[in-house]
């Protein structure tokens, strides 16, 4: 059976493991990212020990998602959390020095190929993948294949406009989707309902704290009926809604998974989502769309790298 190693970079840490073509992992390790270090040798490091911890020569390639934009060629732009992570040749590195071959992409994209793979979008023609956490990233697979720019990796949802009035996002622009539905939007809309003197479970919760809030207690203080938790999770769902009829329309996916560690909110959020999408897309073409929650679960990223090297 073929196998691949997958290398997940994050900003804390490098999970890494052997992947096999059925997207079972054989043997993995996490090592720390140290991009406190604030050298872009560390990092790389890190990664190199990664490889040689797994490497055997059966491995068909490397498979590598890393945060920023990735050209054609495999090198990296704008990683802001990862020192020099900027016009970085990550293939040609990592090519060289294994001699096998390298493929580098987004992080977020290379989850959608994952999930398209080996997860909940198994089977589907067009898929949109997001997940929802700190931001909001996403990924398309179109006919099998990943969705790219002209050649940057591209696909970037959580910088859509979803309110050309709306607030100034980090991007530069006003209204993204992610400046309503990133978590520390999120928890702002809690934060603003409890200084406005609404009553909440929220509140009680952090024992008035308000700098403990966080998604996972407002979720909690939805489960108790809460009111203004089920307002927040309403309107986060009717922002995602929005957004993704604007991308129903465009490209009639048959599958939308979303994942992430907000998207534990689950059926509230789950149902508006749907809802809104089936109120405000062209008919026709939500007929056989499902909306369905992420499927790779805890070590998705190193599964969803190492799927990167049985695709291109
Ligand atoms: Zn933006």
């Amino acid at each position: 059976m073929k196998k691949a190693i997958g290398i997940d970079i994050g900003g804390t840490y490098i999970k890494s493991g052997i992947v096999d073509e059925t997207g079972r992992i054989i043997k993995s390790q996490q090592l720390p990212t140290l991009a406190e270090k604030k050298q872009r040798d560390v990092v790389l490091s890190q990664i190199e020990k990664s490889i040689k911890f797994l490497y055997d020569d059966d491995i068909e390639g490397i498979g590598i998602g890393t945060p920023g934009i990735v050209d054609d060629e495999g090198i990296v732009y704008e990683s802001p959390n990862l020192p020099g992570w900027d016009n970085l040749n990550l293939k040609k590195i990592f090519e060289e020095k294994f001699k096998k071959r390298v493929v580098v992409e987004n992080d977020v994209n290379t989850i959608a190929w994952g999930e398209y793979l080996f997860g909940a979008g198994r089977g589907s023609k067009t898929m949109i993948c997001i997940t929802l956490g700190t931001g909001l990233g996403g990924g398309i697979v179109k006919d099998g294949k990943l969705l790219r720019g002209g050649k940057y990796s591209a696909i970037e949802i959580g910088h859509i406009p979803i309110d050309y009035r709306g607030p100034k996002c980090k991007c530069g622009n006003y209204g993204c989707i992610e400046r309503f539905v990133g978590r520390d939007y999120i928890v702002e809309r809690a934060i603003n309902g409890i200084k406005k003197g609404i009553k909440t479970k929220i509140y009680e919760l952090v024992n008035g704290e308000l700098d403990k809030i966080t998604p996972k207690i407002i979720s909690d203080a939805y489960n108790l009926g809460d009111k203004l938790a089920e307002e927040i999770w309403i309107d986060v769902g009717i922002c995602l809604g929005a957004m993704f009829s604007g991308l129903v329309n465009l490209l009639n996916p048959d599958v939308i998974v979303i994942g992430g560690g907000i998207s534990q909110a689950g059926k509230i959020l789950f149902d508006t989502v749907e809802k809104t999408i089936k109120e405000r897309a062209m008919k026709k073409l939500t007929e056989n769309l499902k909306i369905v929650p992420a499927g790779l679960g805890i070590n998705s990223g190193i599964v969803a790298a190492g799927a990167l090297i049985f695709q291109k």
